[in-house]
């Protein structure tokens, strides 16, 4: 068995899409939840278990538990394969073939930040750690915590690392390529990272591909130094913590979003595991596709200073655009979340999540302190800030609710509001996603359901179906020909060997024919879709020779439009008969 094959044959699909996709079951092998590759609040992704394939109904993705990894993760085939085998305890084989340039490269960058990260904790526990060390008993970190997070320190040499990498004959454009070294431009290279307090950054999966380092110094600029973008690294597309986070997040159903590494080790130490943070970069809806893959009730937790809240505010609209609950936690005494958890404790932090505003009362407070409702001009601004808010809620009633609900909050009238959200609400670019229609037969599904749910009960034979000429004409006539020429290898007409067959489009109709319904159809069904399908056949034929008729009398070929004449009308009886 080729090694991909062994893969997929020990590893369950359910289990790896039930990492990013909550699922639920749907019938005897299938499973349905929210799609993680479009936004949609009722759920038409699916999985079936025995096929080892997925589907979304509404946005058409497909594949296999290989193209789930690739896409979900962003990374190419082979490394998707050693993730799967690593994560399964399958040893790879140690022949090259699996490892192509890509993954080669992704590897030596992902060995150096193992390297790194062994450095920073070596360092942070040795002489030379004592300032970190002491700024984090000022931050009061346990060592637990600090032993949990891989918190680690950047000596101030500048060389630490790179001799380091040196001695394991990495290159130096491998060195500049992580992102962990930098490039003079006299060409020769350092550190990034001096006397930093380091926090490693970890995927969904749990390697580490990037950095963050607080300075310790006073004078030290930027107080906060990050990775760049690397191959292995895209900022728009992580959250820290969230591979730590993510089981909490979804046993409790929701998740809490700070800004900035501290607050996530802060308020997770505080026994609030379900805590993700954006560092520093702007909430993307990448971001947001990654939580929702998890929970879709988001608790958003910024500084509370006013570049905090200007973030929180700009959140907001990517959080709705993906349909996610939002509820905006607001702490008092000026404290960030790590400082509220320190000072105050676990109870009272639990106090202020539970107090949390909507995101809309949360808005209208800020537009409310900004303008004075009293004047014309002040109602109007308050209005205007809500717009872009009102414009990502899609369903009409929710939106009318709240526009009762403002309204009643400004002391404005109904009316008045209700008038500025529609018109907000009309000028809002809708691209809803066409549900696309179900492109084959109910018969042809039927046939091809029961052919490799329960082979048992198809309704006839391969040859029987080779019989029926109609077959030929159908959407999904690439299946069929590749059922036969699977029949006609002798290697059996399993699901695998006719997927194998097909190109994309063919698989996908594949799909689209085995997963729309929960299981296959009883025998009596499987029956009546083969003869519904020889009825289409006669039917066809009839049509034929009727043209072939009007043909042959149009070119004054009497004598055998008539002798086609006799055969058509042998022919309806006999359909006749057959009903
Ligand atoms: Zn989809």
């Amino acid at each position: 068995m080729d090694f991909a094959e062994q893969v997929k044959s020990t590893v369950r699909i359910e289990d790896v899409v039930g990492e990013v996709v909550r699922l639920r079951k749907s019938g005897a092998y299938r499973f349905m939840g929210l799609c993680p590759f479009h936004s949609e609040k009722t759920p038409s992704f699916t999985v079936h278990a025995t096929l080892q394939i997925y589907k979304c109904f509404s946005c058409g993705e497909a594949g296999d538990v290989f193209s789930f990894v690739m896409k979900t993760q962003g990374v190419g085939f082979f490394e998707a394969l050693k993730l799967l085998a690593e994560r399964h305890g399958i040893p790879m084989p140690k022949r090259s073939q699996y490892a192509d340039e890509d993954s080669r490269k992704r590897g030596a960058l992902f060995q150096l930040h193992e390297l790194a990260q062994e450095n920073f904790r070596a360092n942070l526990l040795g002489a030379a750690g004592e300032t970190a060390r002491n700024y984090l008993a000022r931050r009061g970190l346990s060592p637990d915590t600090i032993e949990r997070f891989g918190l680690g320190y950047s000596d101030r040499s500048g060389r630490a690392l790179l001799r380091l990498f040196e001695q394991r004959d990495f290159s130096g454009s491998q060195m500049e390529e992580s992102g962990l070294a930098g490039r003079r431009q006299d060409g020769s290279l350092y550190d990034r990272f001096r006397n930093r307090l380091m926090f490693p950054i970890h995927n969904e999966s749990g390697k580490i591909i990037g950095f963050g380092g607080r300075a310790l110094a006073d004078d030290d600029q930027p107080k906060y130094l990050n990775s760049p973008e690397t191959p292995i690294y895209k900022k728009s597309h992580v959250l820290y913590n969230l591979h730590r986070a993510k089981d909490a997040i979804r046993k409790e159903d929701r998740v809490i979003l700070v800004e900035g590494y501290m607050d996530a080790i802060g308020v997770s130490a505080a026994g609030f595991a379900w805590v993700v943070a954006s560092c520093g970069t702007a909430l993307t809806a990448q971001h947001v596709q990654a939580l929702k893959r998890h929970t879709s009730r988001i608790f958003v937790n910024f500084d509370p200073d006013a570049p905090g809240a200007n973030a929180a505010e700009r959140s907001i609209n990517t959080l709705l655009a993906e349909g996610m609950q939002a509820r905006m936690v607001e702490l008092d005494g000026e404290l960030d979340p790590d400082e509220y958890c320190r000072e105050r404790g676990p109870a009272a932090y639990q106090a202020r999540l539970d107090g949390a505003k909507g995101y809309f009362h949360w808005l209208a407070d800020r537009a409310r302190n900004k303008y004075d409702v009293h004047t014309q001009e002040g109602i109007v601004g308050v209005l205007q800030a809500l717009l872009p808010a009102v414009q990502q809620i899609a369903d009409p009633l929710e939106r009318d609710a709240m526009a009762g609900d403002v309204a009643g909050y400004i002391g404005v009238e109904r009316g008045l509001v209700l008038d500025s959200f529609r018109k907000a609400v009309a000028t809002r670019q809708d691209k809803p996603l066409e549900r696309p229609k179900a492109v084959l037969r109910p018969d042809e599904r039927m046939v091809l359901r029961t052919l490799f749910l329960d082979p048992e009960n198809a309704g006839g034979t391969i040859e029987e179906l080779k019989s029926i000429e109609t077959l030929g004409r159908l959407p999904s006539r690439q299946i069929f020909q590749a059922i036969f020429a699977a029949a006609a290898d002798g290697g059996g007409v399993t699901f695998e060997a006719v997927n194998a067959r097909l190109e994309d489009a063919g698989r996908q109709l594949l799909a689209e024919a085995v997963l729309r319904e929960d299981a296959a159809g009883s025998r009596e069904e499987a029956v009546a879709a083969i003869a519904s399908l020889r009825r289409a056949d006669t039917e066809d034929r009839r049509k034929q020779v009727k043209l072939r008729i009007k043909e042959l009398e149009r070119s004054g070929n009497l004598e055998e439009a008539l002798r086609l004449y006799a055969e058509l009308q042998r022919m309806e009886r006999e359909a006749k008969g057959a009903q």
